[in-house]
């Protein structure tokens, strides 16, 4: 007879994905491993929060902890034309109460994705890190049944668990192995980014408003206020634009940029650069299924789409407490079929489809925020709905409207559990 597993879940990977689908395991009472490479807290890109992060924070029971942090407050967002005039603010108060929703944070990473880690732990996960997870084992009938792990010594595991959740991020585990990996057919920007100390910033409310700065039909910059007057600073754009006159170097990249741009250069000028360079691609990425026998996927390994608003870590943590809910269902009922979590599939794609639609009109030249509210001046709330992240509604009213200037994509047919 084979032995009964270990655990009821193994969860790979302990960002904001990972960390969470634990907490919420662990308070279901379920015995939860959560496996992590590196050793936390670790540097990660990701920085900017939006307003719909308040609901699963809240559900994870962190908003005191995010309130009594030292991590900048974010109240809006302003966007920056080419010629360096600037938007006013754009606030969320104007939509949401401003004590809950309609603030949010500007966090490092390395520090908000340890509180996270540490209180699932502290719901009563079990943590490893420095463990890396080599493989998927399967059962006789090829379900997923654990995972074989390296410690840092060198010593290798089997684990077994009655499910296991894929929340290894931009490695995209599962998907990668099982050929499951599809690019988005039109995302594939390159994003280069450091620090600034030192440059000025906004006062009051506006102080830590991200800016998007834009770079004429090539793509945008952030420009991201953190707490210790520090400035996260990217640009965003295709490789062949940023690698243009042979120029490989992330610094010189990031150097031509800002010195075309009159915003960025302005709002830098007294500011010193801090820490490396760093430089990605190829991010944007589809899973074709978000579940398998014993397996099921969150955050970043089930989709990732493109830094432009900054909805990454809100799906990461909405994702986790909804794959936490579904996987707790799917354990009490002793039925962790592949269906089951047909629904968190569905709830997790309407979200990513929205926002795909508003930044596949971001980067389409023809379209502008401005003309879309001059046009159809009711459009204004639904634009912020979408960009604050309120993802799981019907838009199609605003699509409707948008899709009068640009064409829009069409739901990609991604992300159903493979039922056998
Ligand atoms: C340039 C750029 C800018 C971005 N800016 C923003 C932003 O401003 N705001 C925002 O919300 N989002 C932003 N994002 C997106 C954001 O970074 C991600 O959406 C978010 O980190 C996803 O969380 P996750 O938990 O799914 O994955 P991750 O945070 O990447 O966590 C995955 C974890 O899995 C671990 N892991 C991987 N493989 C293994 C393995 N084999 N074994 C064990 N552990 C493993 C990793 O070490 C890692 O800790 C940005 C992304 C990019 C590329």
């Amino acid at each position: 007879m084979p032995s009964s597993p270990s655990y009821d879940a193994i969860v790979i990977g302990g960002g904001p994905a990972g960390a969470s689908t634990a907490a919420i395991l662990a308070e279901h009472g379920h015995r939860v491993l959560v496996l992590e490479r590196e050793k936390f807290p670790r540097y990660h890109i990701g920085e900017s929060l939006i307003p719909f992060t308040f609901g699963p924070l809240e559900r994870l029971g962190l908003v005191p902890l995010m309130k009594a942090s030292h991590f900048q407050k974010k109240f809006g967002v302003m966007f920056v034309q080419p010629d360096g005039k600037r938007s006013q603010p754009f606030y969320f108060h104007t939509r949401y109460d401003i004590d809950t929703v309609a603030q949010t944070w500007q966090v490092l990473r390395s520090e908000f994705d340890d509180m996270l880690l540490r209180h699932a732990a502290s719901r009563g996960a079990e943590v490893r890190e420095e463990v890396t997870v080599l493989s998927l084992l399967r059962d006789p009938a090829h379900a997923v049944s654990g995972v074989r792990v390296r410690y840092r010594d060198g010593r290798e595991e089997d684990l077994t668990a009655r499910i296991t959740i894929d929340a290894t991020g931009k490695e995209a585990f599962a998907s990668n192995r099982l050929g499951w990996r599809l690019p988005d057919p039109k995302l594939n920007k390159v994003a280069v980014w450091t620090y600034y100390q030192g440059a000025p910033r906004q006062s009051g409310l506006a102080e830590g408003t991200t800016t998007v700065a834009a770079i004429p039909e090539k793509g945008w910059f952030w420009h991201i206020p953190q707490h210790g007057d520090r400035i996260s600073v990217g640009v965003v754009a295709e490789g062949k634009y940023l690698s243009r006159d042979g120029v490989r170097d992330p610094k010189a990249m990031m150097d031509r940029e800002i010195a075309q741009n009159p915003w960025m250069r302005e709002h830098l000028a007294s500011g010193t650069q801090v820490g490396e360079y760093w430089i990605t691609s190829e991010y944007s990425r589809h899973s074709q299924y978000g579940a398998a026998p014993g397996l099921l996927l969150v955050g970043d390994a089930f989709a990732f789409l493109d830094p432009v608003f900054s909805s990454g870590v809100m799906l990461a943590l909405k994702s986790g407490v909804l794959a936490g809910d579904a996987v707790h269902a799917a354990l009490a009922a002793d039925d962790l079929s592949p269906a089951r979590f047909a629904d968190y599939a569905v709830a997790i794609r309407q979200s990513l489809e929205n926002m795909r639609k508003l930044v596949y009109a971001f980067y389409d030249p023809q379209f502008s925020f401005k003309d879309l509210i001059m046009r159809f001046p009711e459009a204004a709330d639904a634009v912020t709905d979408c960009l604050s992240g309120d993802l799981g509604r019907d838009y199609s009213t605003l699509w409707a409207q948008v899709g009068e200037f640009v064409t829009l994509p069409a739901d990609l047919p991604y992300g159903a559990p493979l039922l056998a």
